[in-house]
């Protein structure tokens, strides 16, 4: 991937999720313990102060490498889990990937932060707008960018009614329902960063 490109789409994702901090936040005080969005904010300046060197490695090696401090550098439960999604993409992407490429390294991704997690999709985790996200994008089609990004907000907002089975907010229960998940949200802005940033 041309290492323009690369850049734009590294500083969009970490530049989205660090401006949605406050947001992430309150999303996590209401149904976790309010760390998610200075975790998710820790991470993504770590990737920020490595950008030079990120944008220009190869694609998979600078996927790898910011699985990799999110690993060291997010903490909770979602820091070893996007650590695990992002270097799990690194290991399958190839260097220029088609959207048939993307589809399949997410498709693998998911599967291991499964693994990681024990858990799966409809427990109302990040979970349940990566899969319909990887959904749509193995689909192809025109519109792709567009279709994907709009199915992976109406998942989030699909996560609202839904009651937790894993990670922090299932220890709430039925008061775990009516709030977006926090990882949800995570998960939506990022892959729209991506998608706006391939549009543009
Ligand atoms: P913690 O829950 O340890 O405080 P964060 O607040 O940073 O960690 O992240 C919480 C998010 O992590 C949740 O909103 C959910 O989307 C995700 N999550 C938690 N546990 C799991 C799991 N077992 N599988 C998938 N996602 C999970
Ligand atoms: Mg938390």
């Amino acid at each position: 991937m041309d290492a323009t490109l690369q850049r734009r789409l590294i500083a969009a994702v970490a530049r989205t999720v660090i401006e949605h901090t406050e947001e992430l936040t309150a999303l996590d005080q209401a149904i976790g313990d309010g760390d998610h969005g200075l975790n998710m904010k820790r991470g993504f300046q770590a990737v920020l102060d490595q950008i030079e060197d990120l944008a220009a490695r190869p694609l998979p090696e600078a996927v790898g490498a910011i699985g990799r401090s999110l690993l060291m550098k997010v903490g909770g439960s979602s820091g070893p889990l996007y650590g695990t999604l992002f270097i799990t993409l690194g290991k399958v992407l190839p260097t220029d990937p088609t959207g048939d490429d993307a589809a399949r390294a997410l498709g693998a991704a998911i599967e291991a932060v499964k693994q990681i997690g024990r858990s799966d999709v409809g427990q109302k985790t990040m979970l349940d707008v990566l899969a319909p996200a990887q959904g749509e994008l193995a689909g192809g089609g025109v519109g792709l960018g567009e279709r994907v990004q709009q199915r992976a907000a109406a998942a989030a907002e699909a996560t609202i009614p839904m009651m937790a089975t894993r990670g922090r907010a299932a220890f709430l229960k039925e008061r775990s329902i009516g709030h977006m998940d926090p990882g949800a949200r995570s998960s939506w802005l990022m892959i729209a960063a991506v998608c706006e940033e391939l549009e543009g």
